[in-house]
């Protein structure tokens, strides 16, 4: 690790708001349509274009606020950050700069048991920029081409307080941001195709000394890489550090194959933007009856609900975090824990074999998961009542998964049902005995992990339909009398 320096994080995450229509104009938000379809002259910048203000945004930026313990501004303005690049045709992007959304708010993080709690900043709205696409790689692309698609869409900022001290703090504020916006509904969280996206602020210090040079890493489009890259810059700086070498200050992209940050231009100051008030449109006054309508709207957070996960169905912290990592997971969870006695087992279940085939953070997904919550609970009933083993079960549950039937009638229909009945299963365990005589002659002299290979004969001559226990108790009997 870092060893005597101390780590600075700070974190800006931009995430695209879920509205049906763009920051300042009417024109679709919707992915993947061809490219320069959804423009207008307001988002192509043409001049005599007069921008109007998403009032959705606007909602959707409070209701954030609120839940990560913002004070929002009533009074707040949009202003106009200057600069150059093809992606958008303005050569300003209208954003918030001195008199933002919202400010000084916190979110609370747990690393390996230990809370934390990480200052917020403040939030802000903005517009996206277009999307360039390269014929080829940047370096050595002949041309470009550009979709103004995106040019204009909702973007809600979030940026962090230099609070966070490792990379998996990182990780797990992010994680737990993501969580937020996803359960308030106002962004999809979906990194890999950019609706939420993340940039780094990193220095090192001597502990309780002055502030290091800050470096800002971008381009890091998943959790993972994100903790990568702060890890790789942690080590990069502390041999600066060590060996005397200057940090620049600069951005750096993270190369996710060649597992490095590589410099990509000097830092520019926020000075260098020429910030002033979008004269274009009025500032916006919020009414705080319209705040309160939000705050009271807001539903229960995730960190609420993982506290409730532990509390009233017993699950250790690790199970709580993974099983309401999104709205839909969390409610297939508790419809499902809610018909059952054994919730700890429907949590089992749900965190192993359902999320095998469903990713916990695909909402739709989730909800036509062909195995309902109400079957999930019933093949749990199936094993806790004995009817079927766990290893049969497992099964079930892929037949479950491709047909969307129940369990029992899986279970019924293909003679499922576990062999409990010792007189049944004795004739399988003499059998087995009788035909693995080396291994009992094994077992006698004192080699007890032969017992688990009987047993295991026992299962496979019943297709695994011989109940586990029965079984062990009826070679335990047999063998202490031969
Ligand atoms: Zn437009």
């Amino acid at each position: 690790m870092s060893g005597a320096y101390e780590v600075v994080i700070g974190l800006e995450v931009h995430a695209q708001l879920l509205t049906r229509t763009k920051m300042f104009c009417g024109c679709s938000t919707v992915f993947g349509a061809a490219p320069n379809t959804q423009t207008c002259p307001v988002c192509q910048g043409m001049p005599g274009t007069l921008p109007v203000i998403n009032r959705r945004a606007v909602e959707f930026g409070i209701t954030t606020a609120l839940a990560i313990n913002c004070t929002v501004n009533a009074d707040n303005r949009f202003a106009r950050k200057h600069y150059y690049y093809p992606d958008m045709p303005k050569n300003y992007q209208i954003s918030q700069y001195e008199e933002p959304l919202a400010v000084h708010g916190h979110l609370d993080i747990e690393v390996d048991g230990a809370a934390r709690r990480i200052g917020i900043e403040r939030l802000h709205l903005e517009e996206d920029v277009g999307k360039l696409i390269h014929e080829g790689s940047l370096e050595t692309a002949q041309s470009s081409q550009v979709d103004f698609n995106r040019a204009g869409v909702p973007l809600m900022e979030i940026v962090s307080k230099p609070d966070i001290r490792t990379s998996e703090e990182a990780g797990a504020y992010l994680r737990g941001l993501r969580a937020i916006v996803v359960y308030l509904g106002v962004c999809d969280g979906n990194m890999e195709e950019g609706s939420m996206r993340c940039d780094a602020n990193i220095s090192l210090r001597l502990h309780g000394g002055e502030l290091g040079t800050k470096v800002e890493v971008k381009n890091m489009n998943s959790f993972r890489n994100v903790q990568h890259a702060l890890e790789y810059e942690i080590k990069r700086q502390t041999r600066a550090l060590e060996t005397g070498e200057r940090i620049v200050q600069e951005t750096r992209l993270w190369d996710p194959d060649k597992a490095q940050t590589v410099s990509m231009r000097s830092k520019e100051f926020a000075h260098d933007y020429r910030y002033f008030p979008e004269p274009d449109l009025p500032p916006l006054n919020i009414e705080p009856a319209l705040i309160e309508r939000l705050r009271e709207s807001l539903p229960e957070l995730p960190a609420a609900r993982r506290q409730r996960f532990r509390e009233v169905y017993v699950l250790n912290a690790h199970d709580a975090e993974v099983a309401t990592q999104s709205r839909g997971l969390a409610d297939y969870f508790e419809e499902a824990a809610k018909d059952s006695s054994n919730p700890k087992a429907i949590a089992n279940w749900v965190l192993n074999e359902v999320l095998r085939v469903v990713p916990g953070d695909d909402e739709k997904a989730i909800r036509s998961c062909p195995v309902k919550p109400a079957n999930l609970a019933g093949l749990v009933t199936l094993i806790e009542d004995g009817t079927i083993s766990g290893k049969i079960a497992k099964d079930v549950f892929e037949k479950m998964y491709r047909s969307g039937e129940d369990a029992r009638t899986i279970v019924l229909r293909e003679g499922l049902t576990q062999v409990a009945d010792a007189g049944a299963l004795g004739a399988v365990v003499d059998g087995v005995l009788a035909e693995h005589a080396k291994v009992v002659e094994d077992y006698k002299a004192g080699k007890k992990a032969a017992l688990g290979f009987l047993v295991g004969q026992v299962m496979k001559a019943t297709a695994g339909k011989a109940s586990p226990g029965v079984v062990n108790s009826l070679l335990a009997e047999k063998l202490s009398k031969l």
